[in-house]
């Protein structure tokens, strides 16, 4: 990966904070956007001085398709080839019943999931057409395979994740871009303390009993895919922890 250049969406946290750390440790620039900047600002600092990459840092909502547009259009000069994008900002909110969901938290889930990895994709896939080289890897979810009580909404921003990555692999084919969707099952991260609206013991308790994946066994798959030979492109991989069987069927001790 050395000199090459990675765009990672939701790096301030999680899945995208372990990406940028490992593509980085693996000689990578790095592009990294989220909302919250000064912890996207603190990481880099960080992977700059460990691994002596170059990195640009974005403010970035991806709910928000003009600041996505301008963002990904106006990128400094030696970031402008993008050999990487990752797809990973998104969340889960609430695990309620459809009669008894939040309607704010459906539109967030649906803007940032569906929207906003279309928006970023809309903006960035043209640029790499025009190289005629690329790798996409959005970040689905098992949730995108199987439907579970309280996650209909979730599930289906997940499902719509799955379409959208067959969907860009049709798109694209006839190009040398390749698309890979990496669909884990639990990463213990910030996930569950969004999910839960910040509530820490409920979120702590989803891993109770298990040892979930980590941010890294994610993002190690992520360099993997990006490190293959050209012609060959992973198409779908599915992860979970050992003691996870299926959304529903999880052992715990
Ligand atoms: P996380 O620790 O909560 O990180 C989520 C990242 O997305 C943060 O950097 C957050 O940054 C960013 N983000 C959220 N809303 C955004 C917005 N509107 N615009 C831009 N960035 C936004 O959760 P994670 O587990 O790493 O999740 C990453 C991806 O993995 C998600 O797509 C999630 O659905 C998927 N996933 C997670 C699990 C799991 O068990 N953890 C399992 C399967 C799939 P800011 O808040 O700073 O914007």
């Amino acid at each position: 990966m050395k000199g090459k250049n990675v765009v990672i969406t939701g790096a301030s946290a999680g899945i995208g904070a372990a990406c940028a750390e490992v593509f980085a440790q693996n000689g990578a620039n790095l592009v990294l956007t989220a909302r919250r900047i000064e912890k996207l600002q603190k990481n880099a600092e960080a992977l700059k001085k460990s691994y002596n990459v170059n990195i640009h840092t974005i403010q970035m909502d991806v709910r928000n398709y003009e600041q996505v547009k301008y963002e990904f259009e106006n990128l400094p000069v030696e970031f402008q080839k993008i050999d990487v994008l990752i797809n990973n900002a998104g969340k889960a909110l609430g695990i309620e019943k459809i009669q008894e969901g939040k309607l704010d938290d459906w539109e967030e889930m649906i803007d940032t999931n569906v929207k906003g990895l279309l928006y970023v994709s809309k903006v960035i896939m043209p640029m790499l057409i025009k190289q005629n080289y690329g790798t996409i890897i959005n970040i689905g979810s098992i949730a995108g395979h199987e439907v579970y009580p309280g996650g209909s909404v979730y599930c289906a921003t997940k499902h719509a994740v799955n379409a959208i990555s067959k969907g860009m692999g049709m798109d694209l084919n006839g190009t040398n871009i390749r698309v890979t969707s990496i669909d884990p099952g639990m990463v213990e991260t910030e996930f569950s303390l969004v999910r839960f609206h910040g509530d820490a013991e409920r979120a702590k308790n989803v891993y109770n009993g298990l040892e979930p994946l980590t941010g890294k066994d994610v993002a190690d798959i992520a360099l993997f895919v990006a490190t293959r030979p050209p012609h060959v492109d992973l198409r779908e991989i599915i992860v979970t922890p050992t003691a996870q069987a299926s959304a529903t069927v999880v052992s715990r001790k």
